[in-house]
């Protein structure tokens, strides 16, 4: 009897707790990955690279000799379909933490264990189960250092190596073809702009780890605040998507910091947030559509993702140098420096008090390395709103901000290029990369600022002490 391997977010062969007990049952393995509600709800960019991971993911199978049976539908309707086809007797797969992940799971689990099939989940995807660390008092970490002091000298398995037999069946089930499942349909963009910025793949995601923990890690304490620079590892989208695993990068950084590495520890540390996400996403489902806060319910917020600030402010071109390098970035990479996050989430929560979900939403359409836990927290702990959040009232000034983490001005000129005579290919490819609705050209003059900082941050001081926060 064939066992199914279930694949999400957990895109590898290494390191893979899931793939291994699935071989270990002595039988043959099915990989499978499901077009689900869940997958299907994905914003443009991240199903954009969801669909580069399968078709990667399904060549590096191939090649091994297995393959990914690619099915559309409800989850467990496909793996019933799946269980009858092929007579498997068995499903494993990795976790997931946030709510509609876990109810499908849950209700996946229960409902195949009644069918009479052997259900399995495993860990993976985290370095730390949720339910495992716990405060003196018994709950979770509400606020990330002790929680970091908690888990620092915790021993995190050593990655399993990758399986050297895949164990394929005789016979295959029928597979959908992944073009047409059009997974880069909602890309209203020139997605080829963005390939070149894609680090697709088990193989180039380790290549970056080692090269990073080689050549980058020791300096990384200096200059990972700099978003001109490449300081950080950049493996955000393959720990999103499971082409790494966090224990891989967390041996990886312990064994750079044994070695001397300057930054190690603050490198690993920032692994420590991830977890701290997904901790807090899986104790407080909420985080990730309500305000953590409530006290926060009543704020006057814009909700409105369509005024003509909030408009400016996803199209870079708020006439704020340093919001708009980042905002434009994004569009073009999928990603955003962690300093430029910070900083654009600041000025949309603060500078134009506008709902953090209305931020959140942009981002959950425009990042590759969209991670729903991530990307809620980071919001919330900008707004102000989430746990071991930015104190409400400070506000970044990103003028101040860019003068200290760009002072030769490198991020500016690699995103904008109005008013540079000659501006970076990177800041051209930008226009190239918009939708020809935007109505935008290279050769515009630079936007002036529609709401001056000053004003802007009296605003929102005068609202909180209006609130009494
Ligand atoms: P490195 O600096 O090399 O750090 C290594 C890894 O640690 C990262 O790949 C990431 O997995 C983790 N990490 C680093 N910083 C954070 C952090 N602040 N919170 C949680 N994990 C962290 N990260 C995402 O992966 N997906 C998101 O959707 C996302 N949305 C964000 C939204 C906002 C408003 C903010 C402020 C932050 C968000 N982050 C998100 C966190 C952070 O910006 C990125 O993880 C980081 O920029 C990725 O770059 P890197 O891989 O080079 O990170």
């Amino acid at each position: 009897k064939p066992t199914l391997l279930w694949l999400r977010r957990d895109l590898r062969l290494s390191d893979h707790p899931a793939l291994c007990a699935a071989l270990d049952q002595g039988a043959p393995v099915i990989p499978v990955f499901i077009l689900d509600d869940c997958a299907e709800a994905l914003g443009a960019a991240p199903k954009w690279r969801l669909g580069l991971a399968l078709e990667h993911f399904a060549q590096v199978l191939e090649a091994r000799g297995s393959r990914l049976i690619l099915r559309r539908g409800d989850a467990l309707d496909v793996l019933r379909d799946l269980v009858r086809e092929t007579g498997a007797g068995a499903v494993h797969w990795s976790r997931l933490y946030d709510p509609a992940a876990i109810a499908r799971d849950k209700a996946v689990k229960s409902a195949l264990k009644e069918d009479g099939i052997d259900a399995q989940s495993h860990a993976g995807h985290l370095l730390f189960e949720p339910w495992t660390v716990e405060t003196k008092e018994g709950g979770y970490y509400k606020v990330y250092s002790p929680m970091w002091r908690a888990v620092k000298d915790r021993d995190v398995a050593a990655p399993l190596p990758a399986p050297k037999d895949l164990r394929a069946p005789e016979a295959w089930p029928a597979s959908d073809d992944l073009a047409d499942w059009r997974m880069g349909a909602a890309m209203n963009r020139g997605a080829e702009v963005c390939l070149p910025y894609q680090q697709v793949g088990e193989e180039a995601a380790q290549e970056r780890l080692a090269w990073f923990t080689r050549e980058s890690i020791d300096r990384y304490k200096t200059r990972r605040d700099l978003p001109g620079i490449d300081g950080t590892s950049n493996l955000s989208e393959n720990l999103a998507l499971g082409e790494i695993s966090p224990a891989q990068c967390w041996h990886a950084g312990l064994r750079a910091l044994h070695e001397g590495a300057g930054g190690a520890e603050t490198w690993i540390k920032e692994l420590v947030w991830r977890e701290f996400a997904y901790h807090l996403i899986y104790h407080t489902p909420q985080i990730a559509t309500r305000n953590w806060r409530e006290k926060w319910d009543d704020f006057p917020w814009n909700e409105d993702g369509s005024t003509a600030e909030v408009t400016a402010w996803k199209q870079g071109r708020t006439g704020v140098p340093f919001v708009d390098a980042a905002m434009r970035e994004m569009y073009v990479t999928g990603r955003m420096h962690n300093r430029a996050r910070m900083i654009v989430a600041s000025y949309l929560t603060k500078h134009l008090m506008t709902h953090w979900r209305v931020g959140q939403a942009w981002f959950d359409d425009c990042l590759t390395d969209w991670d729903i836990a991530s990307n809620a927290m980071g919001w919330q702990w900008a707004a102000g709103s989430g746990p071991d959040a930015s104190p409400y009232f400070r506000i970044f000034n990103p003028e101040t901000q860019l003068e200290k983490f760009d002072p030769d001005g490198n991020f500016v000129r690699a995103w904008i290029a109005e008013g540079y005579d000659t501006p970076s290919d990177t800041a051209l490819s930008y226009f190239d990369a918009i939708p020809r609705s935007w109505g935008l050209s290279a050769t515009d003059s630079y936007p002036r600022p529609a709401l001056e900082l000053s004003e802007g941050r009296e605003r929102a001081l005068n609202a909180y002490q209006e609130r009494s926060f």
